[in-house]
């Protein structure tokens, strides 16, 4: 039974859909969660994962004080030791030699100041994070595109469509409520579903067409329904006249394929193909929206780029119910963009190869020693730990001895970097065995900030309790240790504080030019912060927040213009051969996140799928001598897992599907993303995990 005691509105923790979440204390001292009715994103739907939340609130597990070198410290000497051990690499080989690697999991606030103490102080741009891994071709693409890093949809675009094309993505498990929300549009309204995915997932069995195209020739099929949107006159010329540039250039590389050229590098009919285009041509509310799928691929910037081309060829975006649609998959991946999380980003959407953004942002800050290139991405970043250029590295609430590519050759390098910093809430990752210095960092449940969904909704994040042990809220060790080395400008009294200055800079001689704008809340006060609503940028002053970017066709280019680009098929880096007969592709299952230091918490969260496993099309099984439920190792020239054999045609011929989530602490390279290359997309850095190839052999018995 639920007491009286005031419920307590936050946001769910897991994918980037945003939940609002109520807690709620019952008369046995238990908190108990359900869906907000009143938050935009979900009106009350929570998930599996979601509904499971109160259930991974205790400390078992839990990183409950500093340590120093495997022993306990307290908080003085550790954040002592942090911050002599950050100036000493600095003073003896450069701002460059020390490095930050944060997490989609690190609230706005949190973000904020490590952006802060990194790019405007300690002078490096050498800070990346795991959103590299998610969704930095959509930055790029965008950027290259719209002049900006802006999503220009909203969650009820998807209810207001009359076509929704869902490419890379199985919404159905990786973003439920949106895809509850769908599906309910698809029974009022008939909204047709059309799923671009080599697997049959459970989203696809609810499509009304599914395109199993081949992995990676995403860029061939939207060049293909390019060129066919011009065959059949569906350009908007009027729009493009006015609106976008590029477009001889898109449209020659599109049209540099025939439609059964197209046919043979998707592996998808013509008949089906012919299909897809004509829905699409023949539909002007026609959202497309594309996740890890199409980001997570040497070519994601070219994918991204060339879904954009067909909705701006048609001048389908800026306008209800239409428009291209990047889905974040962590919940704060958004919330790190607009503080400049990444190595090529600076704070509020600004560039760093902007000179006139860099000065800007340093007189906001009064900022000594501001970075003016780009820093290294997440894969080069611990490459260059590796050949012992970065000497001191902090790592926040990520497990990238684990999860990155070539995890085991990330592990090497920690295990000789001079200096291993990791915040975090568990000592039982690989990444945390490896540090030097270890930080309890609040959790969720204990945190107190804002993040931002992938509509660029910014919601609060509350605390429920206090937290565990001596835990402490990773903006706090932030500025703690931005203090002890000396630099002001981190003496903030609360995350609120954090958040106006956050604002104010959104605003700083914005003029106009820079889409993302919070100005309207440079003053809010400690409780009307406290007290905030779910609002979408932008939210300039004296306008209401929210409003529907490019409805009048202007976008953040010099000129005004959007770009077409012209987007050349390249084939995925690495082709399979005789000794790496499958292509890997990694992913998430319905009910586990990431690396489940969280849901691995909860049996019942087990009942779904309890256990890693390959899926195998059944002719691949064969040629392999694998029969269903056999123990089968997953090899590549990087490392092995072994996982149970799941043999299912809704698996493409040819490939092998394993979830990213299972992982062992004390195994060289147990996870599925570990064996993957580290080869990535020249623009955005973002690595080909949908693509490896692998082989698959039968465990022997003996
Ligand atoms: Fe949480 Fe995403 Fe599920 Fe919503 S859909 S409850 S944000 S995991």
């Amino acid at each position: 039974m639920v007491t009286d005691a005031p419920d307590i509105r936050t946001t769910c923790p897991y994918c980037g859909v945003g939940c609002g979440v109520i807690a709620s204390r019952t008369t046995d001292g238990r908190l108990e969660v359900k869906g907000d009715p009143d938050h935009p994103a979900n009106f009350g739907r929570l998930c599996s994962k979601g509904s499971a939340l109160a259930e991974t609130l205790d400390a078992d597990g839990r990183l409950l004080q500093p340590r120093l070198h495997g022993r306990d410290a307290n908080w003085d000497e550790a954040l002592d030791a942090v911050a002599s051990g950050l100036r000493a690499v600095i003073d003896a080989h450069g701002p460059d030699a020390v490095a930050l690697y944060g997490s989609g999991q690190l609230l706005t606030e949190d973000y904020y100041v490590a952006n802060k103490l990194m790019k405007g102080f300690i002078g490096t741009a050498n800070m990346d994070t795991n959103s590299r891994l998610c969704m930095a071709s959509s930055v790029a693409g965008h950027k290259r595109a719209f002049g900006s890093d802006t999503v220009p949809g909203t969650y009820e675009d998807l209810e207001q469509a009359d076509l929704v094309v869902l490419v890379g993505s199985n919404f159905a498990w990786c973003h439920p409520v949106l895809f509850q929300r769908l599906q309910a549009a698809q029974a009022k309204r008939g909204t047709r579903i059309i799923v671009i995915d080599p697997r049959r997932t459970a989203t696809a069995e609810a499509a009304d067409l599914h395109l199993p195209l081949r992995p990676g020739s995403d860029v061939a099929l939207f060049n293909g329904l390019l060129a066919h949107l011009a065959t059949v006159g569906a350009e908007d010329t009027a729009y493009v006249a006015e609106h976008v540039a590029g477009l001889d250039d898109a449209l020659a590389a599109a049209q540099a394929l025939s439609v059964y050229e197209v046919a043979a590098v998707t592996g998808l009919d013509a008949i089906t193909l012919t299909r897809f285009f004509d829905m699409v041509a023949a539909t002007q509310r026609v959202v497309t929206v594309y996740s890890q799928g199409v980001n997570q691929s040497t070519a994601g910037t070219d994918k991204v780029n060339a879904i954009i081309n067909c909705h701006l060829f048609t001048g389908r975006i800026g306008k209800p119910g239409m428009g291209p649609f990047s889905i974040t998959g962590q919940p704060n991946a958004m919330g790190g963009r607009e503080v400049g999380g990444l190595a090529n980003q600076l704070a509020a959407h600004m560039a760093i190869d902007s000179a006139d953004d860099r000065d800007r942002v340093q007189r906001f800050w009064q900022a000594p020693s501001m970075v003016s290139t780009p820093g290294l991405m997440a894969v080069d970043l611990f490459r260059a730990i590796d050949r012992g250029e970065v000497k001191a590295v902090w790592i926040m609430a990520t497990n990238p001895a684990a999860s990155l590519p070539e995890a085991d050759a990330v592990a090497r390098a920690l295990e000789k970097c001079p200096l291993v910093i990791v915040s975090d809430v568990t000592d039982q990752t690989r990444t945390a065995k490896l540090a030097d210095i270890l930080l309890p960092a609040a959790g969720w449940g204990e945190k107190d900030g804002t993040v931002t969904n992938s509509e660029r909704r910014i919601s609060r994040q509350r605390p429920l309790l206090p937290p565990a042990g001596e835990a402490r809220a990773d903006w706090r060790i932030i500025c703690d240790v931005a203090r002890r080395m000396g630099f002001a400008g981190f003496d903030f009294a609360s995350p609120a504080a954090i958040f106006r200055e956050h604002a104010q800079l959104s605003a700083f001689e914005n003029g106009g030019t820079r889409d993302f704008d919070i100005g309207a809340y440079g003053a809010v006060e400690d409780a009307a912060y406290d007290a905030m609503l779910p609002f979408q940028w932008p939210a300039p002053k004296d306008q209401p927040p929210g409003g529907r970017f490019f409805a009048d066709g202007g976008f953040f280019t010099g000129d005004r213009r959007a770009r077409m680009v012209a987007t050349p098929v390249r084939s995925p880096v690495e082709a399979p051969s005789d000794t790496w007969p499958l292509r890997l592709n990694t992913g998430r299952i319905r009910d586990q996140w990431h690396t489940m230091t969280r849901t691995g918490q909860v049996p019942r969260l087990f009942s779904h799928l309890a256990e890693p496993f390959a899926e195998l099309h059944p002719a691949d099984a064969d040629a392999a001598g694998v029969e269903d439920a056999d123990l089968v190792t997953v090899r590549s020239p990087h490392g092995q897992v072994i996982v149970r054999a799941l043999i299912t045609d809704r698996q493409q011929k040819g490939s092998v599907f394993v979830p990213m989530h299972w992982t062992n602490p004390y195994a060289s390279c147990a996870h599925a993303d570990a064996l993957v290359a580290g080869h990535v997309d020249p623009v955005s850095g973002q690595p080909e995990l949908k693509h490896m190839p692998v082989a698959v052999d039968k465990v022997d018995a003996d």
